[in-house]
């Protein structure tokens, strides 16, 4: 039977130890196993980019709120930085947004 390489993705049989293509050593650990850990990871990822996503909205309306919070003067020191976490914030969330697509893109095929 053939089974796909958990490194390379290629196929190998189930019954090599090591991957004729990457060297990888199947035997080493079991498919399910290395199938469950590469989940896992993946979920974990999601997970911290979901929050980071949320923490980079935060940084996005705290620069928006000193922006306009007492209407500070234009080029000045409040004002500066809340043009800095506003393009921040937005760049931090646009970034977050596609890394979980692309996160997504490449679900695991059974
Ligand atoms: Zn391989």
């Amino acid at each position: 039977m053939l089974i796909d390489c958990p490194a390379c993705k290629k196929k190998i049989s189930d019954k090599a130890n090591t991957c004729p293509h990457c060297g990888f050593a199947v035997g080493a650990d079991d498919a399910d196993a290395i199938l469950e850990r590469e989940k896992r990871k993946r979920y974990d990822q999601h997970q911290s980019l979901q929050t980071q996503s949320f923490v980079a909205v935060l940084v996005f309306i705290t620069g928006f709120g000193l922006l306009y919070w007492g209407a500070p003067e234009v080029g000045g020191t409040q004002h500066s930085i809340g043009m800095l976490m506003l393009f921040l914030g937005f760049l931090w969330y646009v970034v977050n947004r596609a890394r979980i697509a692309f996160i997504k893109a490449k679900k695991f095929k059974f």
